[in-house]
């Protein structure tokens, strides 16, 4: 009988080990729904940038810059609190191959 590992050889489980990584965690992939932003509504208030939980909305210059899809995990939060409707939220599979 094969024996049983103790806690000291199991790996360690639901923890983040270097935390320095998280830009290595690309967590896009677990996207079902997709911000689509219409540039041209958006007034650059900025409100989507400081909700948005995962900090995919760049900005540069003072203004607001596209998602950036490799981390935004598609909760609707941006697309909920603009104030001009310029996100909507699309079916991610439309996106995809
Ligand atoms: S859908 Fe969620 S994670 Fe993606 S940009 Fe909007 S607020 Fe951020
Ligand atoms: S909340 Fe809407 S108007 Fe404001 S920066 Fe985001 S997309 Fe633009």
């Amino acid at each position: 009988m094969e024996k049983k590992k103790g806690w000291k050889e199991i790996p360690i489980g639901g923890v983040i080990e270097n935390p320095p990584t998280s830009l290595k965690n690309k967590t896009g992939a677990w996207r079902a729904f997709r911000p689509v932003w219409d540039e041209k509504k958006c007034i650059n208030c900025m409100i989507c940038v400081a909700y948005c939980p995962d900090m995919s909305i760049p900005v540069k210059d003072g203004k607001r810059m596209e998602t950036n899809f490799d981390y935004c995990k598609g909760c609707g939060i941006c697309a909920s609190v603009c104030p001009v409707k310029a996100i909507t939220m699309e079916e991610e599979s439309k996106f995809r191959d």
